[in-house]
């Protein structure tokens, strides 16, 4: 056997571990007959993943199945004590911190709240001695961590993870992974909140077996993620995806990063004077002029630069995630008229538009997961 082929054989046997391990994730509990009719993978092959596994303590049996009159397969699933994923989610002043089973099953969950003043360093020590005791609170179902997933509100450059300024925080530079890395001796997974919320959508929302959607975080700024071909896309450095600080208007107001005009400055809770979507929604349903007519501003300023992002890239879905699920029909219906405004029909038909199932629970979910993928490529 020559070098090249050895090589190509060893990567075939990675990528069917890997895919195995990701539809018996999905599928569980499952028999290795279905296992191997969901991969594509011949029986031989999943017995051989499935026995390597199962002597690494990584999946268990679960009951059986009759799926025939005299017979009956085993089941089977990843354990769930065997180890667990722990999740940090930035958001403007508040952490979300969470602990999960392999399953994303989350056991143990916290905060840590903050001002614009306080020192990143204090914020980050208290997040690492949050995270610790949640850690250990979960110790009955088991001792070992896993990894650690971060899903930060800014702009975070590849190869290093260096966080690029929260403009809502006044954070620049902050080496998170390093500090991470060393306090707990894990992989440390760190990408954008959009991009997470996009996993998040990936394997428990909309984008489910979906090869090329757009996913918008849209909260207290707005923030996005490019699948495209079933990847995420990241461009050159990682900052693929930024569309919270696209000129929509030349005169438009001035955004906390400097500019004019921004998307974020005029379609997301920025727009409402830092309140929360849900608070307007509640006065627009008792009739509030005022509130009805920023939302409905809110909904056409959406729509005109969810055009630019369907004419770039040509989506089958778009999905409206974050804050602004709660606004139903009030953002919705003149987004989709403003749409109807700029984008071609043909184009526009195909192209669905949708908020996420999951409110602003896709970016938790993405990160645990991020941590989980981890186990599937090992
Ligand atoms: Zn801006």
């Amino acid at each position: 056997m020559t070098h090249k082929n050895a090589m190509n054989q060893a990567a075939m046997k990675q990528q069917n571990r890997e895919k195995t391990m990701q539809e018996l994730w999905i599928h569980s509990p499952i028999s290795r007959t279905l296992l191997a009719q969901e991969t594509g993978l011949n029986k031989a092959t999943i017995t051989n993943v499935i026995a390597d596994l199962q002597s690494n303590n990584l999946i268990t049996t679960i009951g059986t199945e009759h799926s025939k009159p005299g017979r009956s397969q085993s089941l089977i699933m990843f354990n769930k004590s065997y180890g667990l994923c722990a999740g940090v989610v930035f958001r403007p002043q508040v952490i979300s911190l969470a602990v999960s089973d392999i399953y994303a099953t989350i056991l143990w969950s916290e905060e840590v709240r903050f001002t614009i003043s306080t020192d990143p360093m204090e914020v980050i020590g208290q997040l690492v001695e949050k995270l610790k005791t949640g850690i250990s609170s979960c110790s009955h179902v088991s001792t070992r961590l896993l990894g650690v997933g971060v899903g930060t509100a800014s702009l975070l450059r590849e190869g290093d993870d260096m966080l690029y300024a929260i403009h809502s925080l006044d954070w620049k530079n902050i080496p998170l992974r390093n500090i991470l890395s060393k306090e707990f001796k894990v992989p440390i997974i760190v990408d954008t909140g959009s991009n997470n919320g996009m996993v998040g959508e990936q394997y428990f929302g909309l984008a489910k077996n979906i090869r090329n959607a757009f996913y918008l975080s849209i909260g207290y700024g707005i923030g996005g993620s490019i699948l495209a071909n079933g990847k995420i896309t990241r461009g050159q450095d990682g900052f693929a995806g930024d569309v919270g600080h696209m000129t929509i208007d030349l005169n438009g107001p001035y955004c906390r990063c400097g500019k004019r005009g921004c998307w974020e400055v005029m379609a997301s809770e920025i727009f409402l004077d830092y309140r929360p979507f849900a608070e307007y929604i509640d006065r627009a349903n008792q009739g509030d002029k005022e509130a009805i007519k920023k939302l409905n501003l809110i909904g056409k300023n959406l729509g005109k630069g969810i055009s630019t992002i369907i004419s770039v890239l040509n989506p089958e879905l778009v999905i409206l995630g974050c804050d602004v699920t709660v606004c139903g029909n009030w953002v919705m219906n003149p987004l989709r008229s403003e749409l109807k405004a700029r984008v071609w029909p043909f184009v526009l038909e195909k192209t669905r538009i949708e908020y996420s199932t999951l409110g602003n629970t896709s970016n938790m979910l993405g990160t645990l997961m991020r941590v989980i993928e981890t186990i599937f490529k090992s």
